[in-house]
């Protein structure tokens, strides 16, 4: 059995120290250490009161996640310990010295007392992993802190902060350091002042003031729209705490978790959350990368380009507490980048989202540089002018002549030849691609691009960087538009189609949307600006692809989007809310009778399947080609990039999930109706089916 905990006598008090390095999750040894560790406690009448703490870095992380899955394993169950602490007569109190999250504060919540120390962060982060806390969680923190706050901390399941959770009144104290002689003073205390044991299970006065809010959970589940659209755990959630306000009955509140719970486990969500939790930590998985593969070590970084994307990436360093200097060759871009990055961060100020202290120490890190020489000593340096191939060349090539050598020389390019920037350079083992997501100092994901010559240590550092600034990297190919981009294409691309064969923007977004997309496509494009594509087709002389023929119309019309309020949508005044416009549909419709279509009505089913397949046809040849190590690696990028919803598992889950014979017969019935290319089936997708496999069962076997 993985883990024990160490029982020894303080004083009065019996100390029970929980080891299972180096986050003690709640392991079998664990949790049958606590069982016998109580039971010697409550039989020994020298000990008057018990305190638990962890050793390592934290107090408990959580479950085991290596046991998840696992057959029910031998040994006290975490209700077995839990009945004897709620039972126990001698009073026990936690000594919070790290970490306790999930399982972790659940055995807190079952103590009498809790002491923290001031840096240990506390949740129930089940959520998560579309889970609810199944240890009591939902019934006790209600009556310890009020339904409110227990809804707010449970449905979001983010970690809170010692000093917010001592304001919430989910701890007791907190302190600066040494938590156990905390916590053996305070249990001496208790002991002196005649040993009253405090039951969570017994508070009522909250719920019962709870009561009297007649609309604190239809609030509660209008909220979920907002933040939790379309999934299942967070509803459960609040049917839990809901018998947790309406029920005097603790026990009866406890059947209501356990139903709950074990509808959470038995939901496709939860499978689909945990394979991206998994999905996102094997992505750091790379053939012929290992631990001991040299990195350069990054201490200052450069990053050339003001606008958007720039701006965001020197925040990224500024955050991660790295300096960063940043160029753009337009001295009022500079400036004004350099406004953008101050506004920002002063608008998380204003929302008491960081101090103003910390913005100054960020600001003081961003240095303005006038010329690209003086990014001579930087040992990272990133890229972000426009993304124009012969521009990006040329900054290349003055890059190699400036660098210090054995630099790292990324370019944040959204698609372009990594290799043939690398070739401008006498160094392209040092170059790679570095495609961060707009915005980047919000956007977790980061494709990590490969050129031909990119050496592992080039690789190994950009990943390790990614990680650094608190990114979700991912290792891509070098093929136009690496994974992400590559995907979308096809996705828009047959949104496209359609509004020119009969659906309407309207249509398609609402079948997105419901989907779990934050935006359609449409909604998207006016979001983003017409015009940016339409001046870049007129400056390449025009386009001949047929679906740039509506955006390219409504333009001429002066519609450009969201910006002007015009667009496949109008806009009413400051609002940026869509409302259909038979204007936009008339444009669609001229323009498809002059292509010469027939317009005929789509079901949601065939709008869903059109522009979601592209993405699993596309997907499964960037793994064939090996632009894409896994497909778990795809829905990583899809839903840290691409706000592809996360409870659905990404594309390729999805696509499993469809079971991938029905995802190729749609695909065949494509190509065979249109005769498009895009829809040859992929050959990998053919073989899959054909071998009676999944894109999961290829991933489980290439790299564990
Ligand atoms: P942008 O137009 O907002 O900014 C580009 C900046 O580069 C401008 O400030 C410009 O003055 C500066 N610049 C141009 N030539 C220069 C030169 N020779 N030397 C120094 N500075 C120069 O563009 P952006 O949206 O930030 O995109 C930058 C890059 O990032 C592009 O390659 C783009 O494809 C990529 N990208 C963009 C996004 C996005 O959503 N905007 C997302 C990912 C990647």
């Amino acid at each position: 059995m993985k883990g024990t905990v160490h029982y020894e006598v303080r004083g009065q008090s019996a100390l029970l120290s929980i080891d299972n390095p180096p986050v003690n999750p709640l392991s079998s040894g664990v949790r049958q250490g606590l069982f016998d560790g109580m039971t010697q406690a409550l039989a020994d009448d020298a000990v008057k009161a018990v305190v638990i703490t962890g050793l390592n870095r934290a107090f408990i992380a959580g479950a085991d996640i290596s046991e998840f899955g696992a057959a029910a394993t031998a040994g006290a169950s975490l209700n077995d310990v839990l009945n004897l602490m709620e039972n126990s007569q001698k009073p026990v109190v936690a000594a919070i010295n790290g970490t306790a999250f999930g399982g972790g504060l659940e055995v807190a919540l079952c103590c009498d007392y809790r002491v923290a120390v001031r840096s240990a962060p506390v949740g129930l982060p089940e959520v998560k992993l579309g889970l609810l806390p199944g240890a009591g969680g939902t019934q006790r923190l209600p009556r310890l802190i009020g339904a409110e706050a227990a809804i707010g901390a449970i449905v979001s399941g983010s970690p809170i902060a010692a000093p917010d959770a001592l304001k919430l009144g989910i701890v007791d104290q907190v302190v600066d350091e040494d938590v156990v002689s905390a916590a053996l003073a305070f249990s001496d205390q208790i002991i002196d002042s005649g040993s009253p044991t405090r039951k969570i299970r017994n508070l009522t006065d909250k719920v019962i003031a709870d009561r009297e809010r007649q609309d604190l959970f239809v609030q509660a589940a209008a909220n979920l729209d907002q933040t939790h659209r379309g999934q299942f755990a967070p509803a459960q959630i609040l049917k839990c705490i809901e018998a947790a306000v309406y029920s005097d009955d603790f026990d009866a509140g406890m059947a209501v978790e356990r139903s709950c719970f074990g509808e959470c486990l038995a939901h496709p969500q939860r499978e689909a959350l945990i394979h991206i939790f998994f999905a996102e930590r094997a992505a750091n998985k790379i053939p012929g990368l290992s631990k001991e593969t040299p990195l350069i070590d990054i201490q200052s970084a450069a990053v050339i380009g003001a606008g958007t994307m720039g701006g965001g990436i020197a925040m990224c360093f500024a955050n991660a507490g790295i300096s960063v200097q940043i160029h753009d060759n337009d001295p009022e871009g500079l400036q004004r980048g350099l406004k953008v990055i101050e506004g920002n961060y002063a608008r998380t100020v204003a929302k008491g989202r960081l101090s103003q202290q910390a913005m100054d120490e960020r600001m003081a890190l961003i240095q303005p540089a006038a010329t690209l020489e003086a990014f001579g000593d930087a040992d990272v340096v990133i890229e972000a002018v426009y993304e124009n191939l012969d521009l990006k060349k040329e900054i290349f090539t003055k890059l190699d002549a400036i660098m210090k050598p054995g630099a790292l020389l990324a370019t944040n390019t959204s698609g372009l030849d990594v290799d043939a920037i690398a070739a401008c350079t006498s160094r392209p083992e040092f170059v790679c691609g570095m495609h961060f997501f707009s915005p980047a100092n919000v956007m977790r994901l980061l494709e990590v691009v490969r050129g031909e010559a990119s050496s592992p240590q080039t690789l190994g550092t950009a990943m390790a960087l990614g990680k650094r600034l608190g990114k979700v990297s991912v290792m891509a190919g070098n093929c136009p538009g690496f994974i992400g981009n590559r995907m979308i294409g096809g996705y828009s691309r047959q949104a496209n189609l359609m509004i020119l064969e009969g659906a309407t923007p309207e249509q398609v977004d609402s079948v997105i949307y419901q989907f779990g997309l934050a935006m359609g496509p449409f909604a998207m494009a006016d979001m983003v600006g017409l015009d940016l594509g339409w001046r870049a087709r007129k400056m390449q002389g025009g386009s001949n692809e047929i679906t740039a023929r509506i955006p390219d119309a409504l333009c001429e019309l002066d519609r450009y989007g969201q910006k002007n309020g015009l667009g496949y949508y109008r806009y009413e005044a400051g609002s940026r809310a869509p409302i259909p416009d038979p204007v936009s549909l008339e444009v669609i419709e001229r323009v498809s009778g002059d292509l010469g279509y027939k317009r005929k009505a789509f079901s949601d089913d065939e709008i869903l399947k059109r522009c979601i397949y592209p993405l699993v046809n596309i997907g499964a040849q960037l793994l064939d080609e090996g632009h894409a190590l896994r497909a778990g690696d795809i829905d990583t990028v899809y839903v840290n990039g691409y706000g592809f919803p996360s409870h659905i598992g990404g594309p390729m889950w999805f696509a499993d999930a469809q079971g991938l014979d029905q995802v190729l017969a749609d695909i065949r019935r494509f190509h065979e109706e249109t005769g498009d290319d895009a829809w040859k089936p992929a050959p990998l997708l053919e073989r899959l089916v054909a071998e009676g496999k999944s894109f999961a069962s290829l991933d489980a076997c290439a790299f564990g």
